[in-house]
């Protein structure tokens, strides 16, 4: 977290980020003693200090999930994969899945060596803020996107000439689990991603309509920040992706979210107050398994009818009198138009066979 003071003095804390979040949480709850691995998830405002442009603001919603306690690479398959699915059931197409391993205890201070020693022969290209991150995180200047930055980092190190057997063999069965999952990746070998906990696997998801903000969403594996927040040593890997840009970019490819909240079922009333109160007691009953809307305004059929087609109802199940007189329901599907008779002992079992029968489910 950051803390500053604002125009009037008063000190502000906020939050950049989610993960350094959840590993407190699960020191400061002991939550090692819970289930192994522990998945968790969050959604929430994040913070962050930067010049606003479209897709960058500096107040952003986070969705994030972390999986804590498993090493092997199944982990950071499940990690990616859930990502990508996420997106991809949103209904977005045009991803592009970034993978990169940034080495581990043993292999990445080989590589932050060589780094080193490639940017003091060229300290005369690097910017102000490359020279300070030379000393503090040479590693960071990898994904530079200062365009005078440009031709240095094209001659820099290769990280995959630096790592031990054991990160490149983890790298690579994760690669393959992903290609064998059906999920195009990308090799990225200046992939880093900002923070400096990241061991081993690092992905990011990036999407073509969004402009220079391409990031759609990343994370990786942070084999030693519980340790160094106080706790155990326990491998972690998680992700955390933006709604507003995810926003943008169904925008982009004009992808309208699914309506969820429109209603499976609509009870339509024929007749007088019997019906109605017939009517309400079936909703109260159906709405233990579907989303159900019943008419609380009075109106005729013929209205009750365009309402339900207005709030896209799946179904609509008329209670008049014939019905309450026979035990038998009447179900129209409004797409179909088709009606059925529906027993009343038999009335949830065929609304669930029918509500899945739509096209979209
Ligand atoms: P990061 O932790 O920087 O990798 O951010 C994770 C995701 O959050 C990014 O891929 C973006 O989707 C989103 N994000 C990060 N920073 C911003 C920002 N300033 N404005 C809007 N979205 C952001």
């Amino acid at each position: 977290m950051y803390t500053f003071p604002d125009r009037k003095g008063r000190s502000l804390t906020l939050r950049p980020e989610g993960t350094a979040s959840v590993a407190r949480a699960y020191v400061e709850h002991n939550l090692q003693a819970g289930p192994r691995p522990l998945k968790t998830y969050y959604i929430g405002p994040m913070f962050r200090y930067e010049r606003p442009q479209a897709g960058r603001y500096r107040q952003h919603q986070q969705i994030g999930a972390e999986l804590i306690g498993a090493s092997g690479p199944g982990a950071d398959f499940e990690m990616v994969t859930l990502l990508v699915d996420l997106f991809t059931s949103a209904g977005l197409t045009g991803l592009r899945v970034l993978l990169n391993s940034v080495g581990d205890a043993a292999c990445r201070p080989n590589f932050t060596a060589a780094l080193r020693d490639y940017l003091h022969g060229h300290l005369e290209q690097l910017t102000e803020d490359m020279k300070r991150q030379l000393e503090m995180n040479p590693l960071r200047i990898l994904d530079s996107k200062d365009p005078r930055a440009k031709a240095l980092v094209e001659g820099m190190p290769d990280i995959r000439d630096h790592l031990c057997d054991a990160c490149r063999e983890h790298h690579r069965t994760v690669r393959t689990l992903l290609e064998e999952a059906g999920v195009a990746v990308e090799e990225a070998p200046r992939l880093v991603r900002g923070l400096d906990y990241y061991t081993r696997t690092v992905f990011e998801v990036q999407h073509g309509g969004l402009g220079a903000q391409s990031a759609l969403g990343g994370g990786g594996r942070y084999d030693r920040l519980i340790e160094e927040v106080g706790g155990p040593s326990v491998p972690a890997v998680g992700f955390s992706t933006g709604v507003e840009r995810t926003l943008l970019a169904l925008e982009s490819e004009g992808v309208a979210l699914p309506a969820e909240d429109s209603p499976e079922v609509a009870i339509v009333v024929a007749g007088g107050d019997r019906e109605r109160r017939a009517a309400l007691l079936l909703a109260r009953r159906l709405r233990r398994r579907f989303r159900t809307e019943v008419d609380l305004l009075g109106r005729g059929l013929g209205r009750q009818m365009k309402g339900a087609n207005k709030l896209g109802a799946r179904l609509v199940v008329l209670v008049g009198e014939g019905e309450l007189e026979s035990g038998h329901w009447t179900v129209k599907t409004m797409e179909s138009g088709e009606q059925a008779s529906v027993a009343d002992a038999e009335l949830e079992t065929r609304l669930t066979a029918m509500v899945g029968g739509g096209e979209d489910s």
